[in-house]
């Protein structure tokens, strides 16, 4: 069986923070993948992301991201099923450095234009599997912590 990265990591010394926790290829052709760790919640020892403020913070990190300047290298943005961060798949071009800018960015973006459930983007029944499962103003406080984590990174 084939060993699941994220697996080896020891989850009771982690840290919120921004993590490269895998690089690997689809195939033999294919580009170089990166799988980032945007941990903002330490595990077992902070109160998790509820999930209605994961999703709209999904929804606005799938979105915002892709509006910089990495835009084109963004894969995946996706949260983690312990609500304790989310995934983000890049191309290699991404460094760590250019990857907090863009999310620092995203925050002041999302922190400046969205004040309600009409302002997520696809947050509606046309684009997304249940668009009433959604805290927005949770999301926002999640999105203000995520700021500070990001702006005290020692990058
Ligand atoms: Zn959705």
């Amino acid at each position: 069986m084939s060993k699941v990265k994220s697996f080896s990591v020891d989850h009771r010394t982690l840290k919120p923070g921004l993590y490269l926790r895998d690089t690997y290829k689809a195939s033999f052709f294919g580009p170089k993948v990166l799988t980032w760790d945007l941990r903002l919640k330490e595990p077992a020892k902070q109160e998790f992301i509820k999930g209605r403020s994961l999703h709209v913070m999904e929804h606005c990190l799938a979105y915002y991201l892709r509006k910089q300047v990495i835009a084109d290298e963004i894969i995946y943005v996706g949260p983690m099923g312990c609500c304790t961060g989310m995934y983000i798949l890049t191309t290699s071009k991404v460094t760590k450095y250019m990857l907090c800018d863009a999310l620092k960015r995203s925050c002041d973006t999302i922190l400046g234009v969205v004040k309600n459930k009409v302002d997520v983007p696809g947050m509606n029944v046309e684009q997304c599997g249940n668009p009433v499962y959604a805290n927005v103003e949770d999301a926002l406080n999640e999105f203000g912590h995520m700021r500070v984590m990001l702006t005290n990174l020692e990058l």
